[in-house]
C-alpha cells in the first residue's frame, strides 16, 4: 500500500503507523481517542519497570503489588462454566510456581501460550490460600535479549479490557510508540516555550522531554521529562484562561452605568437594615467601577457562608435599574430562589421596584405574564431559577445578572446569559464555597474575582462539636434547651442521591424519632426533602422561617442559602457520610444571629481515617477559605464541584495540590509574558503563539470562551 505521509508528522492518522491495522487503528480511536501520531505521542505510560529485573517466584513478597517473573509454563487449562470461565497455567522458576489466570480473552490468550514454553510475565500480584497468583498478566516470550539486554526502563501504559484482548497490552502500546519515536525527527516537535524560561528553569527540550517520559534512559531523565511537561500544562492551561480574560477586557463592549440614582439611593438612605461591613463596601466599589467602564464585567464574588452577599447582589440591581437596565438573579434551587424572593421584596418594601419570582413552578398564566414584564420592560428584577434563562424569557434591556451558588452551574449556563442581550450582561457569579487559591487560578482564571472576607459585626463563631450516637438522647436535651430560649433547630440527614430509597427510609425513620424526643403540641416539626413537590416545600420552609415550628428536619435541600437568623442549633446525622464543603455549608444555616450557634456533627462508632479527619477540621475552625484547601488536599481538584465538566483542570501530569509551587511559577511566568510582550511579537516568544494556534481546536477551550 502507498501511503502519502502528512508534511506534518505528527499529524497522520494513527493507522499510519506500521503494525497498526485498521482494525487497531478503530480500536485505538474508541477505547483511548488516539487517532493521531500525536495524540500517541501524548499518551503517556502509567509507569515504568526496570525489565532487568526479575523476580524470582519463591522470594516475592506479600506486600508488592507487581511481579515480573520469568519460568516456564508447566501446564495450562480451562476451567468453570458459562461465567466463571477461566484460563488457568502455571509457571515455574527454579524457586517456585506461579498461577496465572484469564478471565477474558480466553481463546486468544489459549492459542498464545504453549506448555513448555519459556516466558516473561508480568501483571499485578496477589495471593490465594498463600500461593501466588497473577490475574491477566501480560506475557511474552521469553529470549535472553529480552530478558536482560535493553537498558532503559521499559514503559506500561494504561489501556482496557478490549484492547487487552487485542493484544494490545499495556506493553504492546509501547511497541507502538517506540516505532513513532523513530520516525520522530527534533524538528517535528518545536519548543514552545520561551528561551529564558527554559534556560531560567533548566528545563530539558521538549522533544527531549517527549522522548524521556515514554523511553527514559534512567529515572533522572524521566523526573526531567516529568518537570517540563508539568509546567509546559500549567503554563499553557493559565496562559489561554487570562488570554480569554484580556480579550474579553479589550473587545467585549459592556453596558455603562453611570448613574446613581432615585432606587439606590432611596434603598442606602431609607431602607438599609444594617450599616455595611468594608468587606461589602470594598466589594460594591470593584463591581461598580467595572460596570462604568464600558467593559462588560465577569466577576466571581468569593464570600463566606453568611458574609452577606445578597444585600450587594441587590444594590447592584438597583444601580441597574437607575440606569434603566433590568437584572436577573439565578439561583440552583426554588427553594433558595423563593427565599432571595422573600428577603428581596421585604428588603425594598414600599419601594417601587417591580421584582417576580420564576421557577419550574410557576402557573402557565402567571409564566405569561412575566414574560411580557420582562420583554416590555415593566420588570426590573427578575429572580428564579434556570427557568429565567430559558429562550422564551426575553428581556426589553437586561443590563445585570447574578449567579448565587454558582457551583451548581456550568460555563455553558454563564455563557447562555451572555446572549441574553445585543450588549452583554454584566455577570456576576456569587460562591458561598470558598475557592482555594491555587484552584481559582487555574479553573476561574477567565474571571475577575472580588473576595468578601469578613463577617457582619455581632456574629459569634459557631461551637462545632463531635458526638457518637450512643450520646443522641444527650444531644437532644441539649436541643430541648436551645428551644426553651425560643430558638429553633435544625436537624440534617444525609440524602446521597435525592432518589435513593434507602436515604428516605433513614429520613422517615429518623423523623419518627425526632417526633418521640419532641413531641407535639410542645414542639411542632416542619420537614423538608427532595421529594416533595415545591409548593409542599415553600409551606413546610415558611412554617420553619415564621416560627411556627421550632424544628426543620431536612437533607440536603438545605444546603445552600437557607437564611433563618433564629436557628441556633444544628445536628447532622450521619456526619461522616458528607463531605467537608456539603458540611460547611449546611453548619452555615446557624450562626446567622446574634445568638451564639451550635453544631453536632453525629456519627455512628465506627468512622474511615478520612471521614475523622473531615470532623477535626469542622471542629476545629469556621473559616470557609481554610476549610476549602482542606478539602481540596483531600480529595483532589477533580472532584471540586464545577471544575470537572469545564474541562480545565484534566492534566496529564500536573496536580494542583501538589504541584502548587511550580503552579505559581507557571502563573508568574505568564503574568511577565503578558505584561511585556501581550501579542507575543516578539522572536523569543512566537514559539508560544505558534504552539497555541496549532493547539486550537484540538481542545475543549474554544468552547469556554
Ligand atoms: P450569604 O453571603 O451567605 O448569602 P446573606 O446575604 O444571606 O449571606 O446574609 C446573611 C445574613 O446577614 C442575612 O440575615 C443578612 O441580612 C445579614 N447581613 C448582611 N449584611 C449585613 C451587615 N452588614 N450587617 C449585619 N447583618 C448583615
Ligand atoms: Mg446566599
Amino acid at each position: 500500500m502507498h501511503i502519502t505521509f502528512s508534511a506534518n508528522i505528527l499529524a497522520n492518522p494513527i493507522e499510519y503507523l506500521h503494525s497498526v491495522s485498521t482494525l487497531r487503528g478503530d480500536m485505538l480511536r474508541k477505547e483511548l481517542q488516539i487517532f493521531s501520531f500525536s495524540d500517541l505521542l501524548n499518551y503517556f505510560p502509567l509507569r515504568h519497570v526496570d525489565k532487568t529485573k526479575i523476580d524470582k517466584i519463591g522470594h516475592l513478597q506479600y506486600n508488592a503489588e507487581y511481579a515480573q517473573v520469568c519460568g516456564r509454563i508447566t501446564d495450562i487449562e480451562t476451567l468453570g462454566e458459562k461465567r466463571s470461565k477461566r484460563l488457568v497455567a502455571h509457571l515455574q522458576d527454579e524457586t517456585g510456581e506461579i498461577e496465572l489466570v484469564w478471565f477474558q480473552g480466553i481463546n486468544w490468550i489459549q492459542k498464545a501460550l504453549h506448555e513448555g514454553g519459556q516466558y516473561i510475565v508480568f501483571g499485578k500480584l496477589s495471593f490465594f490460600m498463600s500461593k501466588p497468583q497473577l490475574s491477566h498478566p501480560e506475557v511474552e516470550v521469553y529470549s535472553a535479549e529480552k530478558a536482560g539486554g535493553k537498558s532503559f526502563l521499559e514503559p506500561i501504559y494504561p489501556t482496557t479490557e478490549k484492547l487487552k484482548v487485542k493484544g494490545l497490552n499495556g506493553r504492546a502500546i509501547g511497541k507502538l510508540t517506540w516505532q513513532l519515536l523513530q520516525l520522530i525527527k527534533e524538528t517535528d516537535v518545536p519548543e514552545n516555550l520561551p528561551d529564558t524560561l527554559i534556560k531560567q528553569y533548566r528545563f530539558i527540550s521538549r522533544y527531549d522531554a517527549m522522548r524521556f517520559i515514554h523511553f527514559p534512559p534512567t529515572e533522572k531523565h524521566y523526573d526531567h521529562a516529568v518537570r517540563r511537561i508539568k509546567f509546559e500544562e500549567l503554563f499553557f492551561a493559565q496562559l489561554r484562561m487570562s488570554l480569554i480574560k484580556s480579550s474579553r477586557h479589550r473587545f467585549s463592549k459592556g453596558q455603562v452605568f453611570d448613574k446613581v440614582g432615585e432606587y439606590f439611593n432611596d434603598f442606602y438612605n431609607n431602607h438599609l437594615p444594617f450599616v455595611l461591613t468594608n468587606a461589602q463596601k470594598r466589594v460594591l466599589k470593584e463591581i461598580r467601577k467595572d460596570t462604568g467602564s464600558g467593559k462588560q464585567m465577569n466577576r466571581l464574588l468569593q464570600g463566606d457562608v453568611g458574609s452577606g452577599k445578597t444585600i450587594v447582589a441587590l444594590m447592584m440591581m438597583l444601580l441597574a435599574a437607575d440606569n434603566s437596565f433590568q437584572s436577573v438573579m439565578m439561583a440552583p434551587t426554588e427553594i433558595l430562589a423563593q427565599q432571595h424572593y422573600n428577603s428581596i421584596t421585604a428588603l425594598l418594601n414600599d419601594m417601587p421596584v417591580c421584582v417576580k419570582l420564576l421557577t419550574g413552578s410557576s402557573k402557565t398564566k402567571e409564566r405569561r405574564e412575566i414574560h411580557a414584564m420582562c420583554e416590555d420592560g415593566s420588570l426590573n428584577i427578575l429572580i428564579g431559577t434556570h427557568a429565567v434563562i430559558e429562550d422564551k424569557v426575553q428581556f426589553k434591556n437586561l443590563g445585570f445578572a447574578v449567579i448565587d451558588e454558582q457551583h451548581k452551574f456550568g460555563v455553558a449556563q454563564r455563557a447562555q446569559l451572555w446572549k441574553k442581550n445585543r450588549i452583554p450582561p454584566h455577570v456576576l457569579v456569587m460562591t458561598a464555597t470558598p475557592i482555594p487559591r491555587t484552584l481559582a487560578l487555574t479553573a476561574y482564571g477567565d474571571l475577575d474575582y472580588s473576595v468578601m472576607d469578613e463577617l457582619p459585626p455581632g456574629r459569634q463563631p459557631i461551637n462545632t462539636v463531635h458526638r457518637f450516637e450512643n450520646k443522641r438522647p444527650q444531644v437532644m436535651d441539649f436541643v430541648k434547651e436551645q428551644l426553651a430560649n425560643q430558638r429553633q433547630a435544625y436537624i440534617i440527614y444525609p440524602l446521597i442521591e435525592e432518589s435513593s430509597k434507602l436515604d428516605y427510609e433513614n429520613l422517615m425513620k429518623g423523623y419518627e424519632e425526632v417526633k418521640s424526643f419532641f413531641p407535639e403540641p410542645n414542639y411542632w416539626i416542619s420537614m423538608v426533602h427532595g421529594k416533595m413537590t415545591a409548593a409542599q416545600k415553600e409551606n413546610n420552609m415558611q412554617r420553619f422561617v415564621k416560627g411556627e415550628a421550632n424544628i426543620m428536619v431536612s437533607t440536603t435541600v438545605i444546603e445552600v442559602g437557607v437564611n433563618v437568623p433564629n436557628a441556633t442549633v444544628m445536628v447532622i446525622e450521619s456526619a461522616e457520610k458528607f463531605g467537608l464543603s456539603q458540611l460547611h455549608q449546611l453548619r452555615g444555616r446557624v450562626g446567622r444571629g446574634a445568638e451564639k450557634s451550635f453544631c453536632i456533627l453525629l456519627t455512628g462508632p465506627k468512622i474511615s481515617n478520612d471521614a475523622r479527619e473531615r470532623l477535626k477540621i469542622m471542629t476545629a475552625t469556621n473559616d470557609g477559605f481554610k476549610i476549602a484547601e482542606k478539602d481540596l488536599e483531600l480529595r483532589g481538584p477533580g472532584d471540586i464541584e464545577g471544575t470537572r465538566q469545564s474541562g480545565v483542570l484534566n492534566f496529564k501530569l500536573a496536580n494542583i495540590v501538589n504541584d502548587k509551587i511550580m503552579l505559581e511559577a507557571a502563573k508568574e511566568a505568564v503574568e511577565h509574558l503578558l505584561e511585556t510582550d501581550p501579542d507575543m511579537i516578539m522572536a523569543e516568544n512566537l514559539p508560544v503563539k505558534n504552539y497555541l494556534k496549532m493547539e486550537k481546536g484540538k481542545t475543549a477551550w474554544s468552547k469556554i470562551s
